[in-house]
């Protein structure tokens, strides 16, 4: 494994502040961009007007854009929470993905965009202490209010590439429902309600978004509570 990051394009966003005193940087925040292209997209990223900004966005073909520098409070999380947190933003780095989101175009992350996002969470998780367990998506930490990245994203091969977490050891025995509610905030999410759940499924069993705590997802969500050692 390489710690090698490619080459990145600068552009300056305004949208950012100071990060609140005292807050470590221990958390990643997947985002996809929703927009048409990469242009519309980054504009939209740099307008003063949107309040809107990331760290970093990654074009399709793997472009990195260098947007805000890390020690800089990115507006990019909004009204989220995650493991008793509310200011996400103050705790973490963002990167928005270049994909139309939801929507009839709405297409899975191509492999030049996934080589190029497994280098950069690499060499961010070597400058900064963020476990695996708190490298999440848009939709894991404002459930209802987000979808992105989305189902469509690979996180299982973001887990393979050694960044992210994926429940490869299902657990045999099953959480009772009172368990699924307490690991369910355990693991960061704020409820065990319907869109949580989604939130859960949209990130560790893209197969089935009912919103359901059903047997696989309630073993999904005890194997990954295990390997985040919040069990
Ligand atoms: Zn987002």
């Amino acid at each position: 494994m390489t710690n090698t990051v490619p080459p990145m394009r600068e552009r300056e966003s305004p949208n950012h502040g100071p990060r609140r005193a005292g807050a470590a940087i221990d958390m990643l925040v997947l985002h996809y961009t929703g927009m048409d292209n990469a242009g519309i997209a980054l504009d939209r990223l740099c307008d003063p007007a949107k309040q809107v900004g990331a760290h970093y966005a990654i074009e399709e073909d793997g472009t990195i854009w260098r947007l805000i520098p890390e020690d800089r409070r990115a507006w990019h999380a909004g009204l989220s929470f995650w493991a008793g947190e509310t200011d996400i933003n103050s705790r973490s780095i963002g990167i928005e993905l270049v994909n139309p989101g939801h929507g009839p175009d709405y297409h899975s992350f191509p492999e030049a965009q996934m080589v190029a996002l497994e280098a950069l969470c690499r060499d961010i998780v070597s400058r900064h202490p963020i476990p695996p367990h708190r490298i999440v998506g848009h939709s894991d930490v404002a459930p209802g209010r987000k979808r992105d990245p989305g189902e469509l994203f690979d996180w299982r091969r973001l887990a393979a590439a050694g960044i992210s977490l994926w429940p490869e050891k299902i657990e045999p025995a099953l959480p009772s429902n009172a368990d699924f509610a307490e690991l369910m905030r355990r693991f960061g999410y704020a409820d065990s309600s319907v869109e949580s759940i989604i939130a859960f499924q949209r990130h560790f069993r893209p197969a089935n978004l009912t919103g359901i705590a059903d047997d696989e997802t309630k073993a999904r969500l005890a194997a990954l509570a295990k390997q985040a050692g919040l069990a």
